[in-house]
């Protein structure tokens, strides 16, 4: 595997490290943090004395909590195991008990780190978000934070902009802003960083995004899952929380974004919260007319029947939680006015899908006749999932006798074109926050941000006491999601 690691990842060893993982032995920790570290120890990047030590309420031993990383990273480690790197990388592991919820519980752990202050420290909360403030205050009463700890914390950060704020403020009394990685895992995606390579590597693109020449702008991000277990978190929280809040806005911030000065992680941040700070408010009225929320009935995906939301494990009965969004956002500055970024979001929708579609401008006069013309225009779709792709839609002669133009695609398939294994989402931002760089994670004031824009579109929907419109699950949405962008003389991608 580290054969196929990109050349300069091969040789360089991270500084040493003891990574707390509280919830070390639950469902994030299992199915990616711990797999994610074993191909970073794989890949060679390991140094001799680092120490991972899951964290959990339940009492295992040491070779106990080993055997369960094994069986899990058995599974989710993308390759078999090989029994000598395997038994080196459990060397690394370790495991405490500990309530985070009790103080007195802390002894343990306290003993663990004894005597590795000089060590980077990093304290991750794969736990429920109602646990980050008892857990940052038993770090801080038990003298376990050193100054260069670092912290690091799961979504949901928040379920609205006061409980949001919340969070910040007790994880801020023990930890200062540079200490602390907001993990949007979206954008530890390899095609999200290619997102800000094509934007700012390249020359080509950036006299066309604007305004006049961009007419329109779509984000969507489909699943074609349901609820699965997780019914009863689900329905607490709903598409336009779950999804629209951070990974939805923050790829409407790489697009929309000025180029930062640098490639520093504030020069960035710095810019992508002026965007959600120039995002027009959507509140009163406006919810209505600029906002869709729908929820699955049951249907077909993939040739399967699959249950409706309501008949889900978990959803209350008459429940109105929303499992789709779609809306129009507008950003108020010079680049940006009057093109509209439609966001669409939703479960059991009819193919697992992420792609940004920017659509360009017509050509200011045609000299073909009508006969000739095609209502195509030029459009860069840059897709996420399932391919990271990028695909430039131009138009072209029809081959034949007489003149007639038809859009045909320039395709680019990163992971064909490199041909190395990248990166998935959780070994990119954990290398980054064992390296210390925050870029690709949220700073407080982009979070209050997003909340202060996403929080009036939820008391809209509340204030007007309308039930989600129904989708059959297995399509894509409700038909007014249709109806937001075609009176706007403009069709999703799939339904052009
Ligand atoms: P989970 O499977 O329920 O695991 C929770 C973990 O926390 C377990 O290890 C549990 O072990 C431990 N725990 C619970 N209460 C504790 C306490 N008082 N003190 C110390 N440890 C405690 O949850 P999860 O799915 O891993 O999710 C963890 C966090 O990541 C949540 O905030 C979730 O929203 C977020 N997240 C999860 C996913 C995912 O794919 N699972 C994706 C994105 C975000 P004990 O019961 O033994 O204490």
């Amino acid at each position: 595997m580290a054969g196929t690691m990109p050349e300069n990842e091969r040789m360089q060893t991270w500084q040493s490290f003891d990574l707390v993982l509280f919830g070390g032995t639950g469902d994030l920790a299992m199915r990616k943090l711990l797999p994610a570290l074993y191909r970073r120890f794989v890949a060679g990047l390991f140094p001799a004395d680092a120490r991972i030590i899951g964290v959990a309420r339940g009492q295992l031993t040491r070779e106990a909590y080993i055997a369960q990383v094994e069986a899990s990273c058995g599974v989710h480690a993308g390759e078999n195991l090989d029994p000598a790197k395997w038994t080196a990388f459990a060397y690394h592991l370790h495991y405490v008990s500990a309530d985070g919820a009790r103080p007195e519980s802390f002894g343990p752990l306290q003993e663990l780190l004894r005597g590795r202050e000089s060590v980077q420290r990093i304290f991750f909360l794969s736990v429920a978000p109602t646990l980050f403030a008892a857990i940052c205050d038993q770090i801080g009463r038990s003298g376990l934070a050193t100054p260069g700890a670092r912290v690091v914390l799961e979504k949901p950060l928040g379920q609205d902009l006061a409980s949001a704020s919340g969070i910040n403020r007790h994880v801020g009394a023990i930890f200062s802003e540079p200490q602390i990685f907001r993990i949007d895992h979206y954008l530890g995606k390899e095609a999200v960083q290619n997102l800000l390579a094509l934007r700012f590597g390249n020359a080509l693109f950036e006299p066309l995004w604007r305004r006049g020449r961009i007419r329109h702008v779509q984000i969507t991000v489909a699943e074609t899952l349901g609820v699965e277990t997780r019914g009863g978190f689900y329905d607490q929280t709903g598409a336009l929380r779950d999804m629209v809040q951070n990974h939805l806005l923050q790829l409407l911030c790489i697009i929309a974004m000025e180029p930062p000065a640098t490639g520093d992680a504030d020069a960035m941040r710095d810019e992508k919260l002026k965007v959600l700070r120039a995002l027009r408010p959507i509140a009163g009225e406006d919810v209505q007319a600029r906002t869709v929320r729908g929820q699955y009935k049951a249907g077909a995906v993939g040739g399967r029947p699959v249950a409706g939301y309501l008949d889900e494990t978990g959803v209350p009965p008459g429940s109105t939680t929303e499992t789709f969004v779609a809306l129009k956002a507008e950003i108020d500055t010079w680049r940006w006015a009057g093109v509209p970024f439609y966001l669409r979001t939703g479960k059991r929708l009819q193919e697992k899908l992420s792609e940004i579609v920017i659509t360009f401008d017509d050509v200011p006069h045609s000299i073909f006749d009508a006969a000739a013309r095609s209502p195509a225009r030029n459009k860069l779709t840059i897709a996420l999932q399932p391919k990271d792709s990028i695909t430039l839609t131009i138009l072209a002669k029809n081959p034949g006798e007489t003149m007639r133009l038809k859009p045909v695609d320039l395709s680019l398939d990163l992971a064909e074109s490199f041909k190395t294994r990248q990166l998935d989402a959780y070994e990119r931002l954990l290398t980054d926050i064992i390296k210390g760089n925050l870029t690709l994670f949220m700073r407080a004031d982009e979070l209050d941000a997003a909340w202060r824009w996403i929080d009036p579109i939820r008391d809209g929907w509340l204030r007007h006491d309308d039930a989600p419109r129904l989708y059959t699950a297995g399509t894509w949405g409700p038909a007014a999601a249709s109806s937001l962008i075609t009176r706007d003389g403009f069709t999703w991608n799939d339904e052009t």
